[in-house]
């Protein structure tokens, strides 16, 4: 049965229709005036704006709830400098762009940022220092991070990195755990249990935050998974990060091993250690992945900005900051986005793909007159919460973003009156025309400078 609609919205859209069919009925030159006065012409009985549940019936919370709202807080740790800039297409950025990638991530309030690895090379370590001392110099509520092999070396490294800048930094240390990967390596796993015994051991030796990051956990052997995890508690990790380091898992599966895994926890009497989901797109999953392991219990989960990182890329940042911002997992102002999906783009020389969620150029555009038509008449309405979600499932407006409605071959008259108004023009009959005359004529978007144009050929 199809879900009943309130009382006040089936009010709402009857007098919104019997509106709109007076409207309709009426001639073109009288409905262009009407349009620049419609508020005027018919400020009284407009219902106040109803709320989301009048107006928009959820689906998503029917049911089997795919993203169960978690009972915890669910923490983002960003992975741009380190995972994304391993894609083999990858610039490494200057350490003030990565500097200023960092300030973008503070300002959305991302809780934690893997800032490199500081035994990879002199100049990582040279970046991680400063990037560190920058993070505490200007107070940044971001905790820094450090990846790193299970082998000593790696460790003592960021151990000195630490030492250098003076503020603590959560050590990674991260060793091959599945089946697959010890046949490939020839390892058993005797040796992954002495590796992570010292490794583990180095970091917390020196009083630093240890996290036993098992790569390829999603497709590991639950046996195996014990035996390293209790040799990483023993060591005193933590956190345990549970990673799908090669894009295999599905939700349900990255929800199975978040659940084992806590329950794996409270048997052994660890409560207080903390479970972070690391995720990988090889199967365009990686973001519904992140929200299902959150859901499920994971207490932080990892992303890039655009998802960049090795091969196909991580869980994108940015989508997971909007989804739990949508689901009501996280309450954040979401302006600075669009500025760190562009920085951390351009300084890792990657394009932000032009029909990317939120942040690409056409997220927001349209030239399709019925679109243009249902945001048009909302926006005259003087409700631009309903113009701004009457056509998008992510609100411009939350990311400091807006409707924009431009002209093409399947516009429409409402598309014309939008350019013209938004170009503080009037939206007379000659003008309108001459618009759609153009567009029609076109097999794209026609431009600004096209619109301008043809404009001034109508007047000559
Ligand atoms: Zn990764």
């Amino acid at each position: 049965m199809p879900p009943a609609v309130g009382a006040s919205a089936d009010t709402y859209y009857k007098l919104r229709n019997t509106k709109a069919l007076l409207f309709e009925s009426l001639p073109d030159m009288t409905k262009t005036f009407l349009s620049l006065d419609l508020e005027q012409v018919m400020p009284t009985n407009i219902p106040p704006t109803p709320t989301d549940r009048d107006i928009i019936y959820d689906w998503n919370t029917e049911g089997t709830n795919a993203f169960p709202p978690p009972e915890h807080k669910v923490e983002l740790y960003d992975e741009t400098l380190r995972d994304g800039i391993q894609s083999p297409s990858a610039l490494d950025p200057p350490v003030d762009v990565k500097l200023e990638i960092l300030r973008l991530m503070d300002k959305l309030g991302i809780e934690s940022a893997d800032v490199g690895l500081p035994a990879a090379s002199q100049r990582n370590f040279d970046d991680v220092v400063r990037m560190i001392r920058m993070i505490r110099d200007e107070n940044l509520g971001i905790q820094p991070a450090c990846a790193g092999r299970t082998v000593v070396s790696d460790v003592t490294r960021i151990a000195e990195a630490s030492q250098a800048c003076g503020t603590p930094i959560n050590i990674y240390t991260f060793i091959g755990s599945s089946p697959i990967r010890q046949v490939a390596e020839d390892w058993d796993l005797a040796l992954l249990i002495k590796r992570t015994r010292e490794a583990v051991r180095a970091g917390t030796s020196e009083g630093l935050p240890v996290a036993f990051v098992t790569e390829d956990t999603i497709r590991s052997d639950p046996e195996d998974l014990k035996q390293l995890f209790q040799a990483a508690l023993d060591e005193g990790a933590t956190c345990l990060c549970l990673c799908d380091t090669v894009g295999h898992a599905t939700p349900a599966g990255a929800a199975n091993l978040v659940r084992w895994t806590r329950d794996f926890l409270n048997d052994r009497g660890y409560q207080d250690v903390r479970i972070d989901w690391h995720g990988h797109n090889d199967r365009g999953l990686a973001l519904a992945n992140a929200l299902s392991a959150a859901s499920a219990g994971a207490q932080r989960v990892h992303g890039t900005s655009i998802g960049i990182g090795e091969r196909v890329g991580n869980a994108a940042t940015d989508q997971l900051l909007v989804n739990m911002w949508l689901l009501g997992w996280i309450e954040r102002d979401l302006s600075a986005l669009t500025d760190y999906c562009a920085v951390a783009s351009k300084a890792l020389g990657f394009d932000v793909p032009i029909n990317y969620p939120a942040v690409g150029r056409d997220a927001f555009r349209t030239a399709t007159g019925v679109h243009a038509s249902a945001i048009l008449k909302a926006e005259l309405r003087g409700d631009l919460d309903l113009a701004d979600r009457v056509y998008s499932g992510v609100p411009a407006a939350a990311i400091g973003r807006s409707q924009k409605i431009e002209l093409g071959p399947m516009s429409g008259r409402s598309n014309a009156i939008f350019w013209l108004r938004n170009h503080g023009m009037e939206p007379d009959q000659p003008k309108i025309d001459a618009l759609l005359r153009a567009a029609k004529q076109s097999n794209r978007t026609i431009t600004e400078q096209e619109c301008l144009q043809a404009l001034n050929d109508s007047r000559s």
